[in-house]
């Protein structure tokens, strides 16, 4: 299971919303799923295609990703199906914010296990095409599939009991939805699983990943996710995260991070220059696909060219392209 595609959370088509959109629900902001836009068939445009207005750590890695999927995702609002992955790490992370509803002592793996199918009921209440996830060809359902995938899901919560201790935790904040406008007028968003701040004051910033640690040479990507909400973090509370921590349910690994001032003010450049180049595929409608061994999980493929298919129309306007004169020509009547 990819991590990076398993735990984007909130899917791409709410993000690209903008600003005018309230938090996700709880069910459905955390990790997973890529909501399907109403009314829309698979390669055709969203209701709302639209101009990007803000950025979130999942969309700003899909441009660095790939600029068509970006495209696909944040201005076509094209529909993604929902998979059994990106599902379960929804319905895990609503078990991990609600089990701090309950005192301390009574946080224990048999309390976190019982919550699990309450909070899938209510994510398919919420989002009931998810059922087709358990249902055959013949459009019966399968509760077969439904018990072996809820297993998993139990393994990945009971996990967690390893890594950290939520009867020694009571976290400053949970799922909380995070948006801060940079000096440049760049909207960051975004939700970060939970916040810890010690009694001195130092916080930290939590992450849980359902997918396994990524390989030593992805670890930067990993970190950025973080980096980005430390540095909203920064901005919101005037202070920078002491410890960012990703904790991967999938391979039982924590990783941890201690950002400074300096990096952070790296990671604000950057995302300005990213901002930049977002804009201006935006104003000239040049995405280019970017090939990847990624491309296998992306279910855009019928409509790349990278494969062979063809991008719906540009649904925006595109400033002409420049012509560059034609060496040797000088103005008219010189
Ligand atoms: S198939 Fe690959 S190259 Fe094409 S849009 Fe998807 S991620 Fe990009």
């Amino acid at each position: 299971m990819d991590t990076a595609l398993d735990d984007t959370a909130r899917g791409p088509a709410a993000e690209a919303a903008g600003p005018a959109v309230p938090p996700p629900a709880p069910a459905q902001q955390q990790v997973s799923g890529t909501p399907e836009v109403p009314g829309a068939r698979a390669g055709e445009a969203g209701p709302a295609a639209g101009r990007p207005a803000s950025l979130s750590p999942s969309r700003a890695a899909d441009f660095m990703r790939c600029p068509l999927l970006y495209r696909f995702r944040v201005i076509d609002r094209l529909p993604e199906k929902p998979s059994p992955a990106a599902t379960r790490g929804t319905v895990v992370h609503s078990v991990l914010e609600r089990l701090f509803d309950v005192p301390a002592a009574e946080r224990t793996p048999d309390r976190a296990r019982a919550l699990l199918p309450g909070e899938w009921e209510k994510l398919l209440a919420a989002r009931p095409e998810l059922a087709e996830l358990f249902t055959g060809e013949d459009g019966i359902h399968e509760p077969e599939r439904l018990a072996g995938w809820l297993a998993e899901a139990e393994r990945l919560v009971e996990r967690w009991f390893s890594l950290e201790d939520p009867t020694r935790l009571e976290p400053a904040e949970r799922e909380l939805f995070v948006e801060t406008t940079l000096d440049s007028g760049l909207v960051l968003r975004g939700i970060v699983d939970r916040v810890d701040v010690a009694p001195t004051g130092e916080v930290r910033i939590v992450d849980y990943k359902t997918g396994k640690a990524p390989a030593p040479r992805y670890r930067d990507e990993a970190l950025f996710q973080m980096t980005f909400y430390a540095l909203v973090i920064r901005r919101l509370r005037g202070v920078v995260p002491r410890r960012l921590q990703l904790v991967y349910l999938g391979s039982g690994d924590v990783l941890t991070y201690d950002p400074t001032e300096a990096e952070l003010q790296a990671v604000e450049r950057k995302l300005r220059a990213l901002w930049e180049a977002i804009a201006l595929a935006t104003e000239t409608g040049d995405w280019r696909p970017r090939p990847t061994k990624l491309c296998g999980w992306c279910d855009h493929q019928a409509l790349c060219p990278e494969f062979g298919g063809t991008p719906p129309p540009y649904p925006l306007p595109v400033l002409p392209v420049p012509r560059v004169p034609e060496a040797g020509a000088g103005p008219a009547g010189s």
